[in-house]
């Protein structure tokens, strides 16, 4: 069998394909897929392979593995793909999101007498390791409203070292302005990340729009299955990708052969689950909207989103993605407790992105350490539930948000 040339291959068929045989086939047949590589040590011919191995690569050019937390095979063919999949130089795996975003803004030149300037609707845990770990080492960490139309002057005012950015904001799904915040941040020579786990490659490949790392929690979309912990940082650039892998594999936190082999089985399917999570986000979006029991629905799908336009110019060919929020009439957390405990279909859990619908309520997880006012200050109001919009039947999904709304 001959090496498959990955180039021109489209990316629904890269999902598939892309962890696929490497076409040396042996006597005793090779597997269709990767085997999981347990095994913390690599041997070696001779001395001098062992010796080039110990760099990750042989002189053919050829990956080459010799102690595990440098990397393992089934790690190595998920960054393979993970680079292909969002058209960077490469990519790093780590053993989870929080890991993978420590090693970018690492790798990305943080060190104290920098500044980072970032959205300040982050997820609460990079929020919280800007803060509690980043701040102390004396980098200056400023967050802002990173979705106002005058962002591209308030980067060139601040002249910050990194620029960090969600492309959909958590809970309430707003959409960034990539390409000015992109633009603005080469400006000042920042270096751009931003954590695309909401869009996947799927959606949205951010490098095109002028991003240097792309972070991804794995654990959401990528994996799918809610069975699989994991972070993957892509890189635009060599030198990034360089420090990126010198990190991982100093930090300690290398994506094991197991999680990896399952986030490579998940990923052959992204293509699929994201077309129906979109579809049938879409369809629940419509539905509570016009809903006696629902005030408002957040969903950069609907024409009434104060983004609309930019995420139809950023993601609308395929879809607006899975992720939804919505208020109850009754703006408490009672109401809001007793929606939860009535679903029957819907889980009550604190991830998203995963086959089956999931449903959060944002002051009770994403956002339980804010006050209620700094909650009130940035739109979360005391009905907002976050839903994760899975692959089910859309018919079931909506039937059981009915019943669980007129309870
Ligand atoms: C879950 C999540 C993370 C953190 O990822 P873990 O895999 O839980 O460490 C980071 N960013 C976003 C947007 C997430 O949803």
């Amino acid at each position: 069998m001959k090496k498959p040339d990955h180039s021109p291959w489209k990316l629904d068929t890269l999902l598939v394909h892309g962890s696929g045989p490497k076409g040396t086939m042996n006597a005793a047949g090779e597997p269709t897929v990767q085997p999981i590589y347990a095994s913390t040590t690599y041997l070696h011919p001779d001395a001098m392979t062992l010796d080039y191995a110990l760099d990750g690569r042989l002189p053919s050019g050829e990956p080459a593995f010799a102690y595990g937390r440098q990397g393992n095979p089934n790690a190595y063919a998920l960054e393979d793909l993970m680079g292909k999949l969002e058209g960077g130089v490469g990519a790093a795996v780590f053993s989870s999101g929080m890991a993978a975003i420590h090693a970018a803004l690492l790798a990305a030149g943080l060190a104290p007498g920098t500044k980072v300037v970032a959205a300040q609707d982050l997820y609460g845990t990079t929020i919280t390791l800007l803060r509690k770990v980043f701040m102390p080492m004396g980098i200056e960490v400023v967050l802002c409203d990173l979705y106002n139309p005058d962002v591209a002057a308030f980067i060139q005012t601040e002249q910050p070292d990194v620029v960090y950015v969600e492309i959909i904001s958590n809970p309430l799904v707003k959409v960034i302005d990539l390409d000015t915040v992109a633009a603005a941040a080469r400006a000042v020579g920042a270096v751009g990340i931003v954590d695309s786990t909401f869009a996947t490659p799927y959606l949205l490949r951010p490098i095109e729009h002028g991003f240097d790392l792309v972070v991804h929690s794995a654990t959401k979309y990528l994996g799918g299955h809610g069975d699989s912990t994991a972070g993957v940082v892509i890189s635009a650039k060599n030198s990034l990708l360089e420090s990126l892998h010198t990190y991982a594999n100093t930090l300690g936190a290398m994506l094991s052969p197991f999680e990896s082999y399952l986030i490579m089985r998940g990923l052959k399917t992204l293509a699929l689950r994201m077309e129906r999570h979109c579809a049938n986000a879409l369809q629940v979006a419509h539905f509570l909207q016009q809903h006696a029991a629902v005030e408002r629905v957040h969903y950069p799908g609907l024409s009434g989103h104060p983004q609309h336009e930019l995420a139809t110019r950023l993601l609308g060919h395929k879809g607006y993605g899975g992720l939804l929020s919505f208020e109850l009439k009754l703006q408490a957390r009672e109401a809001a407790y007793r929606f939860i405990d009535h679903l029957q279909l819907c889980l009550p859990a604190t991830t998203l992105g995963d086959v089956f619908s999931e449903v959060s309520y944002p002051p009770m997880s994403s956002h339980r350490s804010l006050t209620e006012a700094d909650r009130q200050n940035i739109g979360i109001t005391a009905g907002c539930i976050r839903l994760s919009v899975g692959i089910e039947n859309v018919e079931d999904i909506i039937n059981d948000l009915d019943q669980a709304l007129i309870k």
